[in-house]
């Protein structure tokens, strides 16, 4: 397979079976690659052509690509899973943006399970912190300051500024906003408070990435994800989303939210393994998913896990004995996969202290490490080159090869994790040989907030030609 794989010293017959096995099983050939990004080709077409399909293919609603001419004062309000952060962004042109953050406030569990006018009442207060603080009196009376909002939960589009909750995720289950339009109910929110503030454009992290880092590079194709999930967004042709039943100007272009998390959910074609398998049964979305579950922060540590498990219920890893610690679900977080691939002591050092500090494993010999430091290398190395499937299926689709263009890439997987980068990008040459040189992948921050104010500025330029 690949040559940085850590080699195993003194390893027995059976150890060296069974990793040789595991390391077949995680092995991701380029015709296999092919093979699925070609089915992927094919999904996004389908995906385009009818809702309900394996890769959603979400309209944005956003039809413009922004040229970093854009100028404009915007609020923006980013609600992930955890924080909520709200914006002052300034978009100043020629490509250049100022962000002034306020403060990042923690969505407390009573606001994730209360009722959604609470937590949206709770958002205008915070809206109305940064207003005092930033815009003050200068604020003309009748004057509105047009806020995007960029809020990653599964919803239907309709309009820019119009989307229904199709379910929560994360945690969050907040009463009375499933089935019904967010733009609405938060705009109530502000109202009630009598702010100044009109909800002018709603996104999802993806759509803002890709909007984000078109700001600065024309030659952006893609906005990812790779962080706890993962997603993608792209720029299509108006005349190729045949689902939607508008009159557009057919020049013009809007983004679509792919949805690849769902890729291959009824597991036709993906590689999958028993121990992705038991992930999947064991998680609280089975048979969703999939794609994701092989690739994003949130699964990779687990994946190693299970393989881990495997190992020492045979006898073939740490004397066959686990601990309470491992035993744990999801408690071999994939932040620890980053530092045991980066570590380059002999010993591997640093490796054992996460085993037996952290995890308390008796004891360890360098022989157990080495394997550990290997399904480390495995799983991650089978995650970047299954993200690269993704980002050559939009390549090959927007027919790029050959042409210089880069991808704008969100989530600390992406940022974090060692040679996570070098890897797809390695797979991306063997996908397109020299032509990869001319792809350019940027690790891009603040997506959601600049992309937020984009789609608010798109919205207001568009209004002549969708009914707001
Ligand atoms: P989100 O996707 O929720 O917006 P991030 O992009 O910050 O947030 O991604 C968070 C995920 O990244 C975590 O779930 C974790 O799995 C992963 N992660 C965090 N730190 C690291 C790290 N050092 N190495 C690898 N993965 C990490
Ligand atoms: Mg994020």
């Amino acid at each position: 397979m690949s040559d940085e794989l850590v080699t195993i010293h003194d390893a027995s017959t059976e150890q060296l079976f069974e990793i040789n096995e595991i390391t077949q099983e995680f092995e991701l050939k380029i015709d296999k690659l092919r093979k699925i990004q070609n089915y992927f080709m094919k999904q996004l077409k389908i995906g385009l052509e009818k809702d309900g399909q394996n890769l959603s293919m979400v309209p944005s609603f956003v039809t413009s690509v922004p040229t970093g001419n854009e100028i404009g004062t915007y609020l923006t309000l980013d609600l992930g899973g955890t924080n909520l952060r709200v914006c002052k962004v300034i978009l100043e042109g020629g490509g250049k943006i100022h962000i002034i953050e306020g403060q990042l406030y923690e969505i407390s569990e009573d606001l994730k399970t209360g009722d959604i006018t609470v937590l949206f009442d709770f958002i205008a207060d915070c809206v109305e912190n940064l207003l005092s603080k930033e815009w003050g009196d200068s604020i003309q009376k009748n004057d509105k300051i047009d806020l995007g909002f960029t809020f990653s939960f599964p919803i239907i589009q309709t309009a820019i500024n119009k989307g229904t909750l199709l379910k929560w995720t994360k945690g969050f289950t907040c009463t009375g906003a499933v089935g019904n339009d967010i733009v609405s109910i938060l705009q109530e929110s502000f109202n009630r408070k009598s702010l100044p503030v009109k909800v002018t454009a709603l996104i999802n992290d993806t759509v803002g990435t890709a909007l984000a880092h078109a700001y600065s590079h024309p030659k952006v194709i893609l906005g990812a994800i790779l962080g706890t999930g993962t997603n993608g967004a792209y720029f299509e042709r108006l005349e190729n989303i045949k689902k939607l039943n508008h009159n557009f100007d057919s020049s013009d272009k809007m983004i679509i939210n792919i949805e690849w998390g769902a890729f291959d959910s009824e597991k036709v074609i993906l590689p999958i393994t028993q121990y992705d398998n038991k992930l999947d049964k064991e998680s609280n979305n089975p048979n969703s998913q999939i794609f994701e579950k092989l690739i994003s922060g949130m699964y990779l540590g687990e994946i190693t896990r299970n393989i881990l498990l495997h190992l020492i219920d045979r006898s073939l890893l740490f004397n066959g004995l686990s601990s309470k610690s491992l035993n744990q679900h999801y408690a071999f977080e994939t932040k620890y996969m980053s530092i045991i691939e980066s570590d380059n002591t002999e010993t591997l050092e640093n490796t054992k202290q996460i085993l037996e500090n952290l995890f308390h494993i008796s004891i360890t010999n360098l022989t157990d490490r080495q394997i550990v430091k290997r399904i480390c290398q495995l799983v991650g190395i089978r995650a970047s080159r299954l993200s690269s499937i993704a980002l050559a299926s939009i390549i090959s689709y927007c027919k790029m090869e050959g042409n210089e263009c880069c991808i704008g890439i969100d989530g600390s997987l992406f940022e974090k994790y060692p040679n996570f980068s070098i890897r797809i990008y390695n797979t991306l040459k063997e996908f397109f040989g020299e032509n990869a040189d001319k792809i350019g992948l940027h690790y891009t921050c603040n997506g959601s907030s600049v992309g937020a104010a984009l789609a608010a500025f798109s919205a207001n330029q568009s209004k002549s030609k969708f009914k707001l």
